[in-house]
């Protein structure tokens, strides 16, 4: 089951129209290991998104190492591609569900990587919805759901095939809290049984109940790194 490691992992980008260099994230250090729930924290624009990007091989550094399990992930042997495809489910902080497709056709592209025939694929995907509360959505389409319900189906997307990982950015942001304390509870038991959860958020009272690992981004760089730690811990 995969560690995670950065080593001196800073990431840039040239932003338009000015061509101005940002440094995103910033010689960080850092190493999760599996079963660990991990809250990044920070204000907007601090480099949530971009950490959690790099943490799950969604992007590559500007400078530094990322390793999964001692391998250096910036290879593009094509086996190590098929690697971080099975140990990531990845929610980015904007919704992905495809608007003219159904529920099932947006879940049926990944579902179809796992293991097995397209039936397996199909039981895959009903049995994460179900998990994440959505069971009888399948044949609607996203227009029809409300922005909670549609954060849930990307969470049983991110889920379908069962991953050792997952990296969740902002998934409860806009929800009410009710629905948004359902994703928590669903996301430790899922933690309890072995699941790796790192999760960019602001939810403060959330984080501060939960007491796990707490992360906090400053212009790009760790501030602080608290277990059990509190929504704004600096250590
Ligand atoms: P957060 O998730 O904490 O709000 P981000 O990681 O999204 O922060 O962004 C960190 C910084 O990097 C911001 O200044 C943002 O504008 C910049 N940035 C992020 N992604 C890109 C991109 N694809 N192109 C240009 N700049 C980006
Ligand atoms: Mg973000």
């Amino acid at each position: 089951m995969p560690q995670i490691r950065l080593e001196g992992v800073s990431k840039n980008y040239r932003q338009e129209p000015d061509k101005r260099i940002i440094a995103a994230v910033q010689d960080v250090n850092l190493t999760i290991e599996q079963g660990e729930f991990v809250f990044i924290t920070g204000s907007s624009g601090a480099g949530k998104s971009t950490l959690l990007q790099l943490l799950s091989c969604e992007t590559q550094p500007s400078r530094g190492s990322v390793y999964l399990d001692d391998i250096n992930v910036s290879s593009l042997a094509r086996w190590l591609w098929e690697r971080k495809r099975q140990s990531f489910g990845y929610v980015p902080q904007v919704s992905t569900l495809i608007r003219k497709k159904t529920i099932a056709e947006n879940l049926f592209p990944v579902a179809a990587l796992g293991p097995g025939r397209s039936r397996s694929a199909e039981e895959r995907m009903i049995k994460a919805l179900r998990l994440v509360g959505m069971g009888d959505v399948l044949y609607r389409y996203p227009v029809e759901l409300s922005q909670g319900e549609c954060r849930r189906v990307e969470l049983a997307r991110a889920i379908v095939n069962n991953p050792p990982i997952l990296a969740l950015d902002e998934l409860t942001a806009n929800l009410d809290e009710d629905t948004a304390w359902d994703i928590f509870l669903f996301l430790t038991e899922v933690n309890h049984h072995g699941t790796t959860v790192i999760m960019a958020t602001h939810a403060k009272n959330f984080v501060n109940l939960m007491r796990r690992r707490v992360i906090t981004l400053v212009d790009g760089r760790i501030l602080g790194d608290v277990q059990k730690g509190r929504y704004g811990d600096v250590v």
